[in-house]
């Protein structure tokens, strides 16, 4: 589970101020475990052949609205949210066990295997829960690390350094998250919101990129950026030594064609998401089965992954919506339905996760100019 091949040198480690900057409670192990191929889920790593149908962006519990005391990363800084920048429709959160518990299970009952909750921190991210609400359903859940979008950055944000976030994450990924033995399976979402962008997270971005290549960990990075300032995160990215082939761009299916397409060539995976909220949006689903046949028809399945980042109560059954079974309900049969066929489903719902979700191995970060 931990076999570890890889020693960070003294150099990376004083590269990553574990020794000397006064961060002792937060320092990352000195040794990175190695579980190239394999997926890390809150139970523990397994191979990528048992990933099976997978939700690539869910929030199987979040919460918008309470301040996050109890809910740091294991480090001595305090996280604190912004209450008036909560977005609207979304303060109410998903914070029940037993109703979140039951809707996924919605997903299970079609075959459903995986679902990856990328809340991260500053959305109240709950390692305990996680763990427990997937030993309970049977479903496989990876968990999210690094930090949301910037008005749920931590008060203290500006002071910690690129050095102090990557240990933060990294800590996540390879020993465990907010104190618990439960590791990450990815880094994000990342929340980038642009326009323009701003040194937080332009910040949080780089030590999730190193945090990446340190670890081997996926990354999938929330984009309410321009064009302009996605390639600019790309390119971030592409700096810290992680190839683009190890990035899901969150938020970006929603695009038109030439944007999609621009992201496609960089070799990142488009995600269409944020599906099923009552009263249930018939004319956009629509336009979205053809942005996907879109893609498909331009050859780009490979590089496709669509979830339902539930994140708000009316995105449940129970209150009128999709609940965790509308792309298997209405969005798969609208693609069928033009005739795509169930090898591309079952490359953009089950290859795709199993290419992107499983480490590579661990690799010491890129020496940066200045
Ligand atoms: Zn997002």
């Amino acid at each position: 589970m931990s076999k570890s091949v890889f020693h960070l040198g003294l150099s990376t480690v004083l590269a990553l101020g574990l020794s000397l900057a006064g961060c002792a409670q937060s320092a990352a192990p000195q040794t990175i475990p190695d579980i190239a191929g394999k997926v890390m889920t809150v139970n523990g790593p397994i191979d990528a052949s048992e990933l099976g149908e997978t939700l690539m962006h869910e929030h199987i519990f979040i919460n918008f609205q309470k301040a996050p005391a109890m809910n740091p990363p294991p480090t001595d800084i305090t996280v604190v949210r912004v209450p008036a920048e909560i977005p609207e429709g979304m303060a109410a959160g998903l914070t029940d066990f037993n109703q979140s518990l039951n809707a996924i299970m919605d997903f299970k009952k079609i075959g459903g295997k995986t679902i990856v909750d990328v809340s991260s921190f500053g959305l109240m991210r709950d390692p305990l829960a996680l763990q427990l609400v997937s030993r309970v359903s049977g479903l496989n859940v990876v968990m999210g690390a690094g930090f949301y979008m910037r008005q749920m950055h931590p008060a203290d944000m500006e002071q910690l350094s690129v050095e102090q976030l990557t240990d933060i994450i990294v800590q996540d990924v390879t020993v465990g998250a907010q104190g618990t033995n439960i590791r990450a399976g990815v880094i994000g979402e990342v929340g980038i919101v642009g326009k323009p962008l701003e040194q937080s997270e332009l910040k949080s971005l780089r030590a999730s990129a190193r945090a990446a290549r340190i670890t081997g960990a996926p990354l999938n990075i929330h984009n309410f950026e321009t064009l302009e300032e996605m390639m600019t995160v790309l390119d971030v990215i592409e700096s810290e030594g992680v190839e683009l082939n190890r990035v899901v761009m969150s938020h970006t299916g929603e695009r038109d064609e030439a944007t999609r397409e621009a992201l496609f060539k960089r070799g990142v995976y488009v995600e269409w998401d944020y599906f099923g909220q009552a009263p249930l949006p018939k004319e956009k689903d629509v336009e979205r089965i053809e942005s996907l046949y879109a893609s498909i028809q331009a050859g780009r399945a490979k590089q496709m992954v669509m979830s339902h980042d539930i994140c708000t109560q009316p995105q449940l059954k129970e209150n009128g919506g999709g609940g965790y079974t509308y792309i298997h309900d209405v969005i798969i049969p609208g693609l069928k339905a033009k005739g795509v066929s169930d090898e591309i489903i079952h490359t953009i719902m089950v290859e795709n996760p199993r290419r992107v979700l499983p480490f590579v191995a661990p690799q010491a970060p890129v020496a940066q100019k200045g």
